[in-house]
């Protein structure tokens, strides 16, 4: 660790991948096995931090992903670590664990925009975790696994002893086909572990599927948290992007009704609108493929999940 702040500035980890892939079971191993570390957490909203273990006390980021909505928050934070370490207080370095939707990519592109961060931090390492399990469908699934497992500097499979060891091979080899200049291994429960030989292997095929656009009109049940939407619109708009065309609504929370806008992958910030403009808590989706139901079904499951990313 020491050589990682040779320079003088503070060595951040971007600690990456899927919901479920183990970041925070990763995060605790390599915290109990002694490397002293600042967690910087992302969580879902209201998910509770589990610090009884992280000394120091880890820094809550807002509401809102790392690398799109909560960017503002992210940067804001670095600086006040800076600001402290300025001010003569030793900090270990610094892991942030992402919320699982944030591509590390747009993160590293964040900091570096920032004048302030780029001059305090630097980025040593982004680690992505990939589920042995569920990596493949994931990466079926969408562009968002991939541009995370692009964006690691060390890719690492996880419940490797839990999964068909030939599928485990199979994708390592589309990790290595993906990401070839990333560093690759397999831990479980955050103990390193051998990979299956995967030389060899075939990668899996990653192939898009493209759709007619369509509207759906989404309902938004009364009393959502506005944090938890926000969260569910990023992963959305991270898995679903290059198929969104935009997303239109009003949602009335505690602070007024909020006109949410969404073109492609950017969010704009939500604006307080007054009464009798638009509908209250109808989001309008328009993009390849929009399905109501499909969509309504994936918020319901969305604001249902109140466990801890393990
Ligand atoms: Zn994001």
């Amino acid at each position: 660790m020491a050589e990682a702040r040779a320079d003088g500035r503070l060595a951040l980890t971007i600690l990456g991948g899927w919901l479920g892939a183990g970041k925070t079971t990763w995060l605790r191993h390599r915290i109990q096995a002694g490397a002293p570390a600042l967690v910087l957490v992302n969580e879902a909203a209201g998910v509770p931090v589990d610090d009884a273990l992280l000394r120091p006390a880890p820094v809550v980021l807002p509401p809102g992903c790392a690398c799109c909505a909560g960017r503002a928050g992210l940067i804001a934070a670095l600086r006040a670590l800076a600001d402290r370490r300025s001010r003569g207080e030793a900090l270990p370095p610094l892991i942030l664990e992402t919320s699982g939707l944030a591509d590390p990519a747009a993160i590293l592109a964040a900091i570096a925009a920032d004048p302030v961060a780029v001059r305090h931090c630097r980025v040593t390492e982004t680690v992505v975790l990939v589920d042995a399990l569920h990596g493949a469908a994931e990466l079926a699934r969408g562009a968002l696994a991939g541009a995370q497992i692009r964006a690691a500097s060390r890719l690492i499979l996880t419940k490797t002893d839990a999964a068909d060891p030939a599928a485990t091979a199979r994708l390592a080899a589309t990790l290595a086909a993906l990401n070839p200049a990333a560093g690759l291994s397999a831990a479980v429960a955050g103990v390193p572990v051998p990979l299956p030989d995967w030389r060899g292997a075939a990668p899996l095929p990653l192939s898009a599927t493209h759709r007619p656009v369509a509207a759906a009109t989404l309902p938004i049940p009364p009393g959502t948290d506005w944090a938890a939407l926000s969260l569910w619109l990023s992963a959305l708009i991270h898995l679903h992007g290059d198929r969104l065309v935009r997303i239109k609504g009003v949602v009335r929370t505690p602070a007024g009704r909020l006109l949410i806008q969404t073109v492609r992958h950017q969010i704009q910030p939500p604006e307080i609108i007054p009464e009798g403009q638009g509908q209250d808590d109808l989001l309008a989706v328009i993009g390849e493929g929009a399905d109501a139901p499909a969509l309504a079904a994936s918020l319901a499951r969305f604001l249902g999940r109140t466990g801890p990313d393990t």
